[in-house]
């Protein structure tokens, strides 16, 4: 379990959808309040990430006993509003409960404003156009905390897609290598075979630059799909929709940032061929 830090809160602040629960340990030295300083959000003024600060002082939030003794944290509820630090007029506000025991803090978003957008990414909405209602769906689904839901569309959007991934793959490769290992993995990925199979081929189905420290985003797209919602929480399947999302966006992104150098690359080598 993560131990409840500014770095925790400010991510929860940051990524948590609304009524879904995140449970910290207690740490060691205990807190007087849940108040950060700084969080990173869009700013609608500023039209880009920018810092944004609690510009209350501490004091006027930790709470003291009436004998002057400084209150530790305690179950409740909890109110921060951070300002942009460049144009000073965008205002996020949040409200959060907390439930607090000895070895844990255990807090959810109750409110914020202003509402938080959908992040389309626009490359994956590009290359889902056909199903762009699942996507929809999946990030709805996403921004709510409904992790069963988003697992269950993300995981439909891949098996629709799976064979314009795979051909997206081989069109990097060099078509002259007939023998290449890489284009004999993928086209075994087009066969019908067991899931278990698929998994391992798919793992050797990767040249080293789309494998950002070795962790193979096809491999783990495989074994997400093999997996099945069963008895999973809405918290863990939260977690597998986030990381099927993050491999097809890191395969679709690179791919697409490789062919477009490619292109460029040909036109300016093939105009210095015709002159
Ligand atoms: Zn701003």
């Amino acid at each position: 379990m993560e131990t409840l830090s500014d770095q925790g809160i400010k991510k929860f602040l940051e990524n948590s959808p609304l009524y879904s629960w995140k449970t910290f340990a207690q740490p060691e030295k205990m807190r007087t309040s849940l108040w950060i300083r700084e969080i990173d959000e869009f700013c609608e003024t500023c039209n880009q990430i920018r810092p944004f600060q609690d510009l209350r002082s501490l004091g006027g939030i930790t709470s003291h006993h009436p004998m002057g003794k400084i209150q530790f944290l305690q179950s409740g509820t909890s109110y921060f509003t951070f300002t942009c630090v460049s144009c000073k007029t965008e205002n996020h506000t949040f409200l959060v409960e907390q439930e607090v025991t000895e070895e844990t803090v255990k807090i959810q978003k109750y409110g914020q404003r202003p509402r938080k957008k959908l992040e389309r990414d626009g490359k994956l909405q590009k290359f889902f156009k056909e199903d762009a209602e699942y996507y929809e769906k999946a990030l709805i689904s996403l921004s709510n905390g409904y992790g069963i839901a988003a697992f269950a569309y993300f995981r439909r959007i891949v098996e629709l897609n799976i064979v314009k991934l795979l051909d997206l793959l081989a069109s990097d490769l060099d078509p002259s290598q007939a023998n290449d290992p890489i284009k004999i993995a993928i086209d075994e990925l087009r066969k019908e075979s067991p899931m278990s199979d698929k998994i391992k081929i798919a793992n050797n189905a990767l040249p080293e630059y789309l494998k950002p420290d070795g962790l193979n985003p096809l491999g783990t797209i495989y074994s997400l799909l093999s997996e099945g919602v069963h008895s999973l929480t809405d918290e863990e399947c939260l977690v597998k929709a986030e990381s099927l999302q993050a491999c097809l966006s890191f395969l679709i992104a690179e791919l697409a940032s490789r062919k477009r150098h490619k292109d460029s690359f040909k036109k300016m080598v093939g105009g210095l061929k015709g002159s």
